[in-house]
């Protein structure tokens, strides 16, 4: 079997190291951030994203670093009960642990740290450590994100969108509010649309709270943690007494503002000796909560298909034909939850569910 060089060890990445190892392929990851560098958000991962995850790691050291959600609360600001929905084995785990966990399985001779993979424009298709070596490999599978800078060298007339929705997001450990949430995601809506607050548990004593906004409304740029601190409480301070106070008790060293951005059309998933997966293959927004299954989907898929295959332009052919049809249902439920979101309350569609099902 050929060799191969993965970019990027986010979800994707250490997703397709996992499934590669479990069929002895040979394989090396290259990494841009240092080994303990993660920014701390956190996922939703629906039933069908546990089913891939249980082939590749141990079911009872997942439950123990992550929570699975009982049911969904949808509030307006002030805490009037909207709605609410029974979640089926929806799990919630951060993605430090995540990530932690996908690597655990993984050689540390076969990742590599604190190296960006370039794209080398003189030798199309092929890729280089940033001292300029080029790395010998026969496939080249690119996870290196929504932003993907291999991605916009293969396919330059490609146009990416800041997506209208940012978020704030931030993990913190506090069993008294952890208690008080019991294991239910509850989500808090202003009335005027374009804003909320959610509150999800990963275990006893810890939470990840979270603000969606619309960025067109609400400009929030990146600035100190004192800063985004004034201006958080300064925004939800009508909002239900919960809120201020989990705003009060964060750390805003650790407070994340993450924008979204996405593709206004796809590229293809595959050029010449060049596969994409996950978010590089296909940015997907937050509402859809299909990032980690699809990226996890994709994965398992082309390492099947790389299996299964003797001809590389074959298995990406299969590969991308397995996958893009399905994506493109995200895409566009991704769409319908981002424009109810900025739609006042009264106008929304009862009962939105965070998740985009197929
Ligand atoms: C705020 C927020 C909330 C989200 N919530 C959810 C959710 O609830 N559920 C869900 O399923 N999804 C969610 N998502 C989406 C999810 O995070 C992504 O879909 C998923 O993490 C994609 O993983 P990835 O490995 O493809 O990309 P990434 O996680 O972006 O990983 C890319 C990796 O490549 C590395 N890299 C980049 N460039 C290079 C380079 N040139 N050389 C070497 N390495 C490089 C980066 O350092 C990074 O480690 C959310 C996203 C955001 C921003």
């Amino acid at each position: 079997m050929k060799k191969i060089a993965v970019v990027g060890a986010g979800i994707s990445g250490l997703s397709m190291a996992n499934y590669l190892e479990k069929h002895n392929i040979d394989y090396h990851i290259y990494e841009r951030r240092k080994k303990k560098d993660l920014a701390g958000h956190g996922f939703l991962i629906p039933q069908e994203g546990m089913e891939y995850l249980y082939q590749i790691l141990d079911p009872d050291l997942l439950l123990q670093r992550g929570n699975f959600l009982k049911k969904y609360v949808q509030h307006s600001h002030t805490g009037k009960i909207l709605a609410e929905k029974e979640l089926n084995h929806v799990f919630a785990i951060s993605r430090h642990s995540l990530i932690d966990l996908l690597t655990k399985n993984i050689p540390p001779e076969k990742i590599t740290y604190g190296q960006t993979i370039i794209p080398d424009e003189q030798q199309n298709g092929k890729l280089q450590l940033s001292d300029g070596t080029v790395i010998d490999a026969e496939i080249a599978v690119i996870s290196d994100g929504s932003r993907s800078r291999i991605r916009s060298s293969l396919f330059k007339d490609e146009t990416m969108k800041v997506v209208r929705e940012s978020e704030v997001v931030n993990i913190i450990q506090n069993k008294e509010i952890a208690d008080s949430i019991e294991n239910d995601f509850i989500k808090f809506h202003h009335e005027e649309g374009g804003l909320t607050f959610g509150i999800l548990k990963f275990s006893a004593d810890t939470i990840l709270w979270y603000s969606q906004f619309d960025n067109e409304k609400y400009t929030i740029n990146e600035c100190s943690a004192e800063n985004l601190k004034k201006y958080m409480l300064e925004v939800f301070e009508s909002w239900h007494p919960l809120i201020p106070s989990i705003l009060q008790k964060s750390d805003y060293k650790t407070v994340h503002l993450w924008r979204v951005y996405e593709l206004e059309k796809l590229n293809p998933f595959y050029k010449g000796n060049t596969v994409f997966i996950g978010d590089a293959a296909h940015p997907l927004i937050p509402f859809t909560s299909q990032g980690v299954t699809s990226a996890l989907k994709d994965s398992f898929t082309l390492t099947k298909r790389l299996v299964e295959e003797q001809n590389i332009t074959e298995a990406f052919s299969k590969y991308e034909a397995d996958r893009k049809s399905e994506i493109e249902v995200h895409i566009n439920n991704g769409r319908i939850l981002l424009n109810q979101f900025l739609l006042p309350l009264s106008q929304q569609s009862e009962n939105i569910l965070p998740i985009s099902y197929k």
